[in-house]
């Protein structure tokens, strides 16, 4: 396998349905003289997982016979929820997390009241009848929904 694809599949550890790809991670890969160079932009800004994408990925490369690896952290442009990938948000949705919702990022103040965020699908029965629990689920980059149709609590990956 080539080092861009064992990188592509190395999942992120606090939602490991989503590989580095499909998170939007994975900015950059390339080998040189044995060397491979990953690129990857974080995500949550102080996100603990950051951490801990870094060792995956080392370990991942090194696994596949790839013993020089050095993995670089790129900050701008910053990663947004929008580079999610299509694949990566249905399987968010398939794991019952609602996907963030493209171009739902806060708009500026003077224009909230007049573009108010769409309404969050309920992943488990599809209904958009859905408000917010906890600004903070399971985990950081995560808030709490309840569906008033079904009843069912289910994570929501923030926009950003
Ligand atoms: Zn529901």
């Amino acid at each position: 396998m080539s080092a861009r694809d064992v990188a592509a599949a190395v999942t992120d550890p606090e939602l490991p349905m989503l590989t580095l790809e499909d998170l939007g991670v994975l900015r950059d890969v390339t080998e040189h003289d044995g060397r491979v160079v990953v690129t990857i932009t974080p995500t949550y800004t102080g996100c603990p997982a950051m951490a801990t994408m870094r060792a995956d990925l080392e370990v991942a490369l090194r696994r596949a016979g790839h013993l020089d690896v050095v993995v670089r952290t790129s900050l701008s442009p910053a990663w947004t929820t929008d580079w999610i990938t299509e694949r990566g948000r249905r399987a968010l949705a398939e794991h019952g997390i609602a996907p963030p919702r493209h171009d739902a990022r806060p708009a500026p103040v003077d224009l909230v009241l007049l573009a108010p965020r769409p309404a969050l699908a309920c992943p488990l029965c599809g209904s958009d009848d859905t408000r917010e629990l906890s600004r903070f689920g399971t985990t950081a980059c995560r808030s709490l929904q309840v569906c008033r149709a079904c009843g069912e609590t289910f994570d929501h990956l923030k926009e950003i």
